[in-house]
């Protein structure tokens, strides 16, 4: 083979003409220039000098550099006398996945023989997987957080070593003699190339691993035993030199695999994700999915929480494949267990009363609670927990306690439905009111049957008749008219029509053929909970199937406990409970919210990990609702139908301010997009008030008021968008450029000239030509023109011809004179032609 200069050896082997040069030197080779030449002996040369200093390393810097991989690199005689470098190797369990792989192909025979010495029952393994799988959601924040902290030192590390390198330059070209620094920094480099290879590989594995893998994790030292997700150390003995063929054996084998190209995956993608933990499923970097997203026109952090379409895109951009799982595998086992076999029976209507305020919902359910309940009780004392039942001779009524539509839709907002029946209390004296309306908005949007009580028809006002005509405008029709809606006249004081209407509660719900199981675990819906000092969390319960029975072990939303001692509407102690029975329930580890479901759970391990599952989902679907209920964001998550209606609940400090805002609103509507008030009201901004902008996807504005405790409650658990304002033009500023954004951009005209018609002229060429004066702005020959003759547009089309004089010209300005040929025009003197230009534009109001 013919001879290399110096140059081009350094080329080769990848190493710097100097670092090589002065290599040269200290294996005792004569070179000095790159241009000398390299003998074939010469190189032999250098290669034993190489792999003297280097303990078997074989010259070309990325061996050499392999034997120095980290610190405490140890340099031992081994059999014929070779030197074998002993690498220590960090091993950190849960990320590991496919580098543990990579690490098993990197054995000699009879190390990896040593790891695999140790033998896993299929019982351990089973147990390992479940402890991982849990230990895998606690470890995703965890490790979310690690791979931010290691990015830092990574990139802290980069610049030391730049630094490091600029010295050494200096130091190099100081004192070329010192061979020493020259190699430790060629080990260096190559050890790190390798270092960051090696972080790559590790971050591109799977945090879903087949079994395959778990198993070679198993084969490689389960000695470990670090199903607890901690980090450790381990050593690995490598022989450098064998290192090469053993693993290019192993490829071929196809037993160890290096994940070196692109591996499409199936990523599983629950409701709700981060960004971060996304990567970590695709195994690659979160900056990438950041990018591929920024693609997609979203701007995301690592910590952004993704909604399931928005995931698909980004795997599916990414190449990977969709795998979508129903992230709530555990709940729906429970469900399963729940199922009850059994013979269902005829349960009790739920009823929840609603109207105006003022409009007697309280004195109703007082009086029903006061006149029906206590009835034969000893003593008569009722209890308040939440809700009562009523039994007339017709059936049996459950009454929800808490009137209005704050507890309405507290529970429909955590999808549960506990009303079978809407009473609409509506005071006859005074009509159908706001928050009459609503709460047919919220009846009709839960599909709940109403029946209208026309209370205090006592009273000397009283119009059943307006309220029967108000109501059927807002299509709750009576069944007088043909409808389906039960009317009955009550007085809440007197207790007139009140058997009536409780007859006709019972008939609606026979209509609706209510049924349940009485037999198996009891389930149902939280009605409310509170804090008792003595007691701890008391809990109202509605069962709505099975029986909940004393003793048994509950989850109550996020929350679980024993049933320690349950209480009836009348404030006895009861064993058990069945379908449409309200009870007080203490035994609870906390207070869960309303609505919320509850159910007996077969064991407390069950329980507590179906709350912990509740409770990580929960934070999730937080974060995603968050940005749901952006107002930016409102539209676009909005079903097609009801794209074009901005829902607003406006608070004010003043009624003044209310009419103003209100009256400007409705001012603000096209045929397209308007705004419409769902709530509104003088004063701060409450719970309900939240909850109706939650459950109607409404936006909250506030002028000059802040939400009160219980709104700031909702507002901040739910991530409500809420804007203050104290200037009523601002308000509505903004609720115009939100609407603005909504309308699909328009097409506008712009008139950029006009010119009167002062004469006509016949020309050979053109035909008619019109004598014109430019009056405003300017003409353009190649826009179009409209003729206006009276005002009124007569003809639309384009110039023939713009000219000055003799002359064809591109535009003409105001206050000259020029003729202008319009095709198929017949012009007359005294028309106004005006040139014009169609523009995009974004709507604004
Ligand atoms: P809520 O805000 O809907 O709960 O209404 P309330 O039950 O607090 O009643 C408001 C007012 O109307 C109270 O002063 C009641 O006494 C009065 N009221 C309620 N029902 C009747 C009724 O049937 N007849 C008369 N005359 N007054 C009633
Ligand atoms: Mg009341």
């Amino acid at each position: 083979m013919a001879d290399v200069t110096v140059r081009e050896l350094a080329d080769t082997v990848g190493a710097p003409v100097e670092r090589l040069l002065k290599q040269m030197g200290d294996a005792g080779l004569p070179h000095k220039k790159d241009s000398d030449a390299v003998s074939e002996e010469q190189k032999q040369e250098l290669l034993t000098y190489l792999k003297r200093s280097h303990g078997g390393a074989e010259g070309a810097p990325k061996k050499i550099t392999l034997t120095r991989k980290s610190v405490s690199t140890l340099k031992a005689g081994q059999g014929k006398g070779r030197t074998v470098a002993v690498e220590v190797r960090r091993t950190r369990t849960y990320v590991k996945r496919g580098d543990a792989g990579a690490d098993a192909g990197k054995l000699t025979p009879d190390v990896a023989g040593d790891a695999r010495r140790v033998v896993v029952s299929q019982a351990e393994l089973e147990a390992e997987r479940i402890r991982r799988e849990d230990a895998a959601r606690k470890t995703a924040e965890e490790e979310t957080r690690r791979a931010e902290a290691e990015k830092k030192a990574e990139d802290e590390r980069r610049r030391a070593e730049v630094e490091r390198k600029k010295e050494e330059q200096i130091a190099a070209k100081a004192a070329p003699s010192e061979a020493e620094s020259d190699q430790v920094r060629l080990e260096r480099e190559a050890a790190e190339a390798i270092a960051a290879a090696q972080a790559a590989e590790q971050k591109s594995s799977a945090p879903k691993r087949g079994a395959k893998d778990r198993g070679r994790e198993k084969e490689r030292g389960m000695d470990d035993e670090f199903g607890d997700g901690r980090r450790r150390r381990r050593e690995i003995t490598l022989k450098p030199d064998l290192r090469k063929p053993k693993r290019k054996v192993d490829k071929q084998g196809g037993e160890f695999e290096r994940p070196t190209e692109f591996v499409q995956r199936e990523v599983e993608v629950p409701e709700a994700m981060s960004v971060g933990e996304l990567a970590q499923r695709m195994s690659v970097k979160a900056g990438e999915v950041i990018k591929t997203l920024m693609g997609m026109g979203v701007m995301a952090t690592i910590n952004h929480v993704l909604d399931q379409d928005t995931a698909s895109l980004v795997i599916e951009e990414m190449g990977h494949i969709t795998k979508t799982v129903a992230s709530d595998a555990l709940e729906h086992a429970h469900e399963q267990s729940l199922n009850i076999e059994g013979e269902s029976a005829t349960r009790p209507p739920v009823v929840t009363i609603m109207g105006h305020v003022d409009h007697g919902k309280t004195s109703l359910l007082d009086y029903i609670r006061k006149t029906k309940v206590a009835s034969g009780e000893a003593g008569g004392i009722t209890q308040h927990i939440g809700a009562y039942h009523v039994e007339i001779p017709q059936g049996r009524i459950t009454f929800l306690d808490t009137p209005g539509h704050a507890a309405f839709t507290a529970m429909r907002a955590r999808g549960a439905q506990a009303t079978d029946i809407v009473v609409l209390v509506v005071a006859a004296d005074d009509g159908v009111m706001p928050q009459t309306e609503e709460a047919i908005q919220h009846a009709k949007a839960a599909g709940t049957p109403i029946i209208v009580a026309m209370n205090k028809i006592d009273k000397e006002g009283a119009d059943p008749e307006r309220v029967k005509n108000e109501l059927a405008a807002k299509d709750v029709i009576p069944d007088a008219w043909g409808g389906d809606t039960q009317f009955v006249s009550v007085s809440a004081l007197t207790g007139e029509g009140v058997d009536a209407l409780l007859a006709a509660i019972v008939l609606q719900a026979e209509l609706m053929e209510l049924t349940a199981v009485a037999d198996g675990p009891g389930r149902g819906v939280v009605v409310e909970s509170r804090l008792d000092r003595g007691r701890g969390p008391v809990v109202t319960l509605l069962v709505q199937n099975g029986t909940l029975r004393q003793g048994k072990v509950l989850i109550a939303g996020e929350h679980i406990g024993r049933v320690r001692a349950m209480v009836n509407d009348r404030g006895e102690a009861i064993e058990e409970a069945g379908p449409s029975t309200p009870v007080e329930v203490l035994g609870l580890s906390g207070t869960p919210d309303a609505g919320d479901p509850f159910s007996v759970a077969p064991d407390e391990r069950k329980a507590r990990e179906l709350a912990s599952f509740r409770q990580a989902r929960s934070t999730e679907q937080r974060h995603a609702q968050h940005q749901a209920t952006k107002i930016e964001n409102m539209f676009a998550t909005m079903q097609e139908g009801e794209k074009s209606i901005l829902r607003l609940v406006i608070k004010t400090d003043v009624r003044g301010s209310l009419e103003a805002i209100t009256h400007a609103i409705h001012e603000l509507g096209t045929d397209e997009v308007r705004a419409v008030i769902i709530g509104s009201g003088v004063g701060g901004i409450s719970e309900s008030e939240a909850m109706l902008a939650l459950t109607s996807r409404a936006a909250i504005f506030g002028f000059n008021v802040r939400p009160d405790a219980g709104g700031k409650k909702i507002i901040e658990r739910e991530g409500l968008d809420v804007r203050y304002y104290s200037v009523i033009y601002e308000l509505l500023d903004d609720v115009k450029q939100v609407l603005s954004g909504m309308l699909a951009p328009e097409v506008r005209e712009e008139i950029l000239g006009l010119a009167e018609v002062r004469d006509v002229f016949s020309s050979p060429r053109y035909g008619q030509v019109a004598g014109c004066m430019v009056v405003s702005g300017t003409l353009y020959r190649n826009k179009k023109v409209r003729v206006l003759r009276d005002d009124v547009v007569i003809h639309q089309g384009e110039l023939d011809s713009l000219r000055r004089f003799k002359d064809d010209v591109g535009e003409v300005r105001n206050g000259l004179e020029c003729g202008i040929g319009v095709r198929n025009y017949d012009v007359r003197v005294g028309d106004k032609i005006e040139v014009f230009d169609t523009k995009e534009f974004a709507r604004a109001l």
